[in-house]
């Protein structure tokens, strides 16, 4: 028995006198997509053409934006939801560009995940970052650990680990200042031995070089019990969709509350993201969970204002 799967993209050819170079360019950018979305027939529509030129748009951009630095470095505080100390921070990427304006994440970093430009601009996050950190450690000014996000290309990426080392022994911070934000869909892959090996010699050796780890958005993948058994990692950031359903729905109540005590279990940290009301922190609170991030407390502010920020709440 031989399965074969296919992919086929339709374009509707206009009237009049069609480009047909155009037509054939979109027919292959469909097919594209029809083969990373896995659906075997897709017609090329207004709204994908669109996308497309969006996609491409920011694709010829790119490399000039990150060589002038147009990518910024936004923290979002943390704090421990009992003392409402300051506690962490993570950091989130803004695109300043001078042709397409302030561009938050949600608008290029699923392009930059399709090309593979999600990975340069990880290292110059984590670059910013860790200078960031070093900076204030040779003045003699106060920090917290923070965060940045891990695009799942680098699972698949040569070398990573290699770089990884060299980012750390190159800023030499004490152990767990940076913290690396890793999906669990990035290590979806947990059918094989191998597949499960080697995504624990990835964590094993980041944690090794001094980084500390987090499983970001817990609850939205599909592989979350198999990560927990595989990957011993430092803290669990469950996302806000599961928060939000907790309010009114009595199932998502429990499933939130044994999610924490699961990790808390694990001697995990447990954050809970995207905290808007005094209520949802009540609720966490009453469940158990340590940390939190979102909009009640503080949203993701530009590097000078966090330095303020610190300033303010680490004295
Ligand atoms: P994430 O890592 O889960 O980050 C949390 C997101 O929730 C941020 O959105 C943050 O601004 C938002 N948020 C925080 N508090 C609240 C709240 O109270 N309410 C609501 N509704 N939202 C809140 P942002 O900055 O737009 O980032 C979106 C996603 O983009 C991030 O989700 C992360 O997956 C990705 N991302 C951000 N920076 C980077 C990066 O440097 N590299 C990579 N690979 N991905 C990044
Ligand atoms: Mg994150
Ligand atoms: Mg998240």
């Amino acid at each position: 028995m031989t399965r074969i799967r296919y992919h086929v993209s339709a374009v509707q050819v206009p009237n009049g006198r069609p480009n047909i170079a155009k037509l054939v360019s979109a027919a292959s950018t469909t097919l594209d997509l029809a083969r990373t979305e896995n659906q075997p027939f897709l017609l090329f529509n207004q709204q994908m053409e669109e996308e497309f030129a969006w996609a491409s748009r920011l694709e010829t951009l790119a490399p000039k934006a990150l060589a002038r630095q147009e990518f910024e470095v936004w923290y979002q505080p943390k704090y421990d939801l009992a003392t409402h100390a300051l506690v962490g921070a993570e950091a989130l990427v803004r695109w300043q560009s001078p042709e397409l304006g302030l561009l938050p994440p949600g608008r290029f970093i699923e392009v930059f995940e399709r090309n593979g430009f999600a990975v340069r601009l990880d290292y110059y996050m984590l670059g910013h970052v860790a200078r960031f950190l070093e900076d204030r450690m040779r003045r003699g000014l106060p920090v917290v650990p923070v965060s940045v996000n891990q695009s799942a290309l680098h699972i698949s990426e040569g070398g990573y680990l290699r770089k990884m080392k060299e980012t750390a022994e190159a800023y030499g911070l004490p152990a767990g200042l940076l913290d690396l934000e890793v999906t669990e869909t990035a290590f979806v892959d947990f059918k094989t031995k191998e597949a499960r090996e080697s995504s624990r010699h990835i964590i094993d050796s980041l944690k090794s070089y001094g980084y500390a780890t987090s499983m970001d958005d817990f609850c939205t993948g599909y592989s979350s019990i198999a990560m927990l058994q595989n990957l011993p990692m430092d803290s669990m950031k469950i996302d806000r969709s599961i928060l939000l359903a907790a309010e009114h729905d009595d199932r998502a109540l429990r499933i939130l509350q044994n999610v924490i005590q699961l990790g808390a279990s694990l001697d995990m940290k447990i954050l809970c993201e995207g905290i808007e009301t005094e209520a949802q922190e009540k609720l966490l609170k009453d469940l158990g969970c340590t940390y939190g991030q979102g909009y009640l407390y503080a949203k993701p502010m530009k590097q000078e204002e966090f330095e303020a920020f610190m300033e303010e709440h680490l004295k």
